[in-house]
């Protein structure tokens, strides 16, 4: 069994129809999205239809749950705010009701799931050893996979020692049986890593691998898309930056 792991896609379709041509041509057999289908970029409508209809499974990330409105927009200042706005006005009652089904956490294949984190898997940013340390040892699974920071991770552990913790460059990492993994897969719409290609995930399950890919797809027809949206400027510029 291979699965494609993809997250934080927000609204940028370009990118996720690039990364949806690449996985369809690998064939794996599932795909998961561990949330952020919307916010920041232009195209949520067609984001959400294309994730709904496609993934396996699909958490609700932070900017989901504050556009479907189970979390107040008074959350979000800025850009963050501004982008929340704009998609809750443009979005479909159909979109907008299947957001509102996602939850923030979940389980598929004995991985665990989280949009953020395990103690929270709505808002934690687990960027650190400490934080990710703390996350591993309340895992009941060997594998948990969380999006929500935009950048590629890996932290191992074993019998209480850091194996691995840190940045997840392009690769394949085999993953040792009795060790505990929490990875990141990046993100597709909003890489945050310096590096502006779309970022997606494989796991093998049989070969017990994960795989960190990156893909270039048209940065310009996102930005020209946001741009044409009214939304703000820096949320175009910095998908070219990869921050
Ligand atoms: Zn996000």
């Amino acid at each position: 069994m291979r699965a494609a792991i993809i997250s934080d896609v927000h609204s940028n379709l370009a990118a996720l129809e690039t990364v949806l041509s690449i996985i369809e041509a690998e064939q794996v057999d599932e795909l998961w999205c561990l949330g952020d289908l919307v916010g920041y970029g232009a195209d949520p409508e067609r984001c959400v239809e294309i994730l709904m209809d496609r993934c396996d499974v699909t958490l609700a990330g932070n900017h989901d749950l504050v556009v479907a409105g189970a979390i107040d927009m008074s959350v979000f200042t800025h850009d963050a705010g501004t982008a929340a706005r704009w998609t809750a006005k443009v979005l479909s009652e159909t979109a907008m009701e299947q957001l509102k089904t996602l939850l923030p956490f979940g389980e598929r294949n004995e991985v665990e799931l989280y949009h953020a984190s395990i103690r929270d898997p709505i808002w934690e940013y687990v960027v650190d050893p400490g934080t990710a340390a703390a996350c591993l040892a309340l895992q009941t699974h060997n594998l948990a996979l969380i999006g929500h920071s935009h950048v590629p991770l890996v932290y191992a552990m074993a019998q209480g020692e850091m194996l691995l913790a840190g940045y997840a460059e392009e690769g394949t990492l085999e993953m040792v049986e009795g060790t505990r993994y929490l990875i990141n897969p990046g993100s597709v719409g909003q890489p945050r890593d310096g590096d502006p290609r779309a970022a997606y995930l494989v796991l093998d399950f049989d070969r017990r691998t994960a795989t960190w890919r990156r893909i270039g797809y048209d940065i310009a027809a996102a930005q020209q898309a946001i741009i044409e949206a009214g939304l703000p400027r820096s949320l175009a510029t910095r998908l070219s930056d990869g921050r």
